[in-house]
C-alpha cells in the first residue's frame, strides 16, 4: 500500500460533492440538524450505510446536496478535496462538479462555480496550479511539477510542499432539461480562462433521456469542450450505442455493456474511466474478479483508475491503485505505467501535458 500512496497519480474521474470528508459531511449534517433544517435521526443511517444500491447512493447525494449547497460550504469542499488529493500524491486532478441553483440564498451556478474558484485559491498547504498557461508562460508550466518535493519529504517548508494540477469540469445532471444543460455549456466556455477544460454527464441513471442532454453537448464540442459521459451504468443499450456514436473523449464506468458495446468501444478507443470501488459498492459488479476493468487492460484499452466519490465510498486513489495491484496482480511497473499513460487522457493543454511526461519520466526509474 504504501507504494501505491508514494506514486504520482492522476485523477480523473472525481465528483467534488461525493468527494467531501466524512467528518465534514457528519459536521455539517449535524449543524443543520441543530437548526432544525434537516432531522439527523432520520438521514444519519444514510451517511453511515456501508454497501448501498444505485438507488441508494443516489438519496446520499440528495441529502449532500442539502447540506452543502450555500457557496461557503462549496468552497471549504473544494479546498478540503483538493488539500486530500495532494496528499496522496496525485499530481493532476481533473475534478468535476455539478453548478447549481439556490434561489433562497442567491446562488447561480455562474456563483456556485465562483465558489468553487475561491476553494482553490483558498488552499494554502500546498500549491496549485489551476489557472491554464498563455504562451509566455513557458517557463512556469516548463518546471511545475519538476520542483515536486521528492517522495518521502515530509516538512511543510517551501522545499517539500507538494504541487498539483487542477482542472474543472462542469457536470450536466441528468434531471436538467435542455435549457439547463445549455446554460451549463454556456457557463464552462465563460470559465475556460480559470481552468474549466470540459463537460461531464452524470446524475441518476435511472432517470433522464439522451436526447434532453445532446444539443448542449453537440454545443460544446463545437466550442471545443472536453466531452466525458456516465455510460452503461445501468443496462441501458440503446442510450449505450447513442453514447458511443457520440464518440466523447472519455466514458465513465462502462459496466452495463453487450458485446456490440464492447466491440464499437474497442474499434474506436474511447479510454474508460474505471471507478473499482465504487461499482462494487453499488453492485453494479458483481465482484472485483470480474470487473471489466482486467479484460480492458489486457485488451491494451486506455484505462485510467479513478475514485468516483471517495467521500461517498470510503476510499482514496492509492487505495484504488492498491485494489489493483492485489485483485489484477499488478506490480509497481505496471501500476506506474497505468498513471503514466493516463496523463496521455487528460483534457488540459498541451503544456500541462508536457510537464507531466517530463515528470514522470523524471520519476520513473524508481518505479521500474
Ligand atoms: P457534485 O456534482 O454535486 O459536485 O457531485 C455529486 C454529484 O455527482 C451527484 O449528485 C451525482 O449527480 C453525480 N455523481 C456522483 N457519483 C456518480 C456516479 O457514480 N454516477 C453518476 N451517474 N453520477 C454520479
Amino acid at each position: 500500500m504504501e507504494w501505491c500512496f508514494s506514486m504520482p497519480k492522476v485523477e480523473l474521474h472525481a465528483h467534488l460533492n461525493g468527494s467531501i470528508r466524512d467528518s465534514t459531511l457528519l459536521e455539517l449534517t449535524k449543524s443543520l440538524g441543530e437548526r432544525g433544517v434537516i432531522n439527523f435521526s432520520q438521514v444519519e443511517h444514510i451517511i453511515m450505510k456501508y454497501n448501498r444500491s444505485v438507488k441508494e447512493v443516489f438519496q446520499l447525494f440528495d441529502l449532500i446536496r442539502i447540506v452543502t449547497t450555500d457557496h461557503a460550504t462549496v468552497t471549504r469542499i473544494t479546498r478540503e478535496v483538493i488539500e486530500d488529493f495532494a496528499s496522496e500524491n496525485v499530481v493532476y486532478l481533473e475534478l468535476r462538479t455539478t453548478p447549481k441553483r439556490n434561489d433562497a440564498i442567491g446562488m447561480t451556478k455562474s456563483s456556485y462555480v465562483e465558489a468553487v474558484l475561491k476553494g482553490l485559491r483558498s488552499v494554502t498547504s500546498v500549491d496549485v496550479d489551476f489557472i491554464p498557461h498563455g504562451e509566455e508562460e513557458e517557463e512556469h508550466s516548463r518546471t511545475f511539477l519538476l520542483n515536486t518535493p521528492p517522495t518521502g519529504c515530509e516538512d511543510t517548508n517551501n522545499y517539500c510542499r507538494k504541487r498539483i494540477y487542477v482542472r474543472l469540469l462542469l457536470s450536466i445532471d441528468r434531471r436538467e432539461t435542455t435549457e439547463a444543460a445549455m446554460e451549463t455549456v454556456k457557463l464552462a466556455l465563460q470559465m475556460r480562462p480559470f481552468g474549466v477544460v470540459g463537460i461531464d454527464l452524470s446524475g441518476n441513471p435511472l432517470l433522464g433521456d439522451w436526447n434532453t442532454y445532446l444539443p448542449a453537448l453537440k454545443f460544446a464540442r463545437e466550442q471545443g469542450l472536453y466531452i466525458t459521459l456516465h455510460c452503461g451504468e445501468i443496462p441501458n443499450a440503446k442510450e449505450i450505442h447513442q453514447m458511443l456514436d457520440f464518440k466523447p473523449q472519455r466514458i465513465g464506468h462502462a459496466i452495463c455493456f453487450e458485446d456490440q458495446h464492447w466491440e464499437i468501444l474497442k474499434s474506436s478507443k474511447i479510454p474508460v474511466e474505471i471507478c473499482l470501488t465504487s461499482n462494487i459498492r453499488t453492485m453494479t459488479v458483481r465482484s472485483i474478479d470480474v470487473h471489466h476493468f482486467d479484460h480492458l487492460y489486457k485488451a491494451k484499452h486506455p484505462v485510467v483508475l479513478c475514485t468516483d466519490d471517495f467521500g461517498a465510498f470510503s476510499t482514496t486513489l492509492s487505495n484504488e491503485y492498491n485494489i489493483a495491484a492485489n485483485a489484477f496482480e499488478l506490480g509497481k511497473k505496471e501500476l506506474f505505467e497505468l498513471s503514466r499513460n493516463a496523463v496521455e487522457l487528460i483534457f488540459a493543454e498541451r503544456r500541462v501535458k508536457e510537464d507531466l511526461r517530463k515528470y514522470f519520466n523524471s520519476v520513473a526509474k524508481i518505479w521500474e
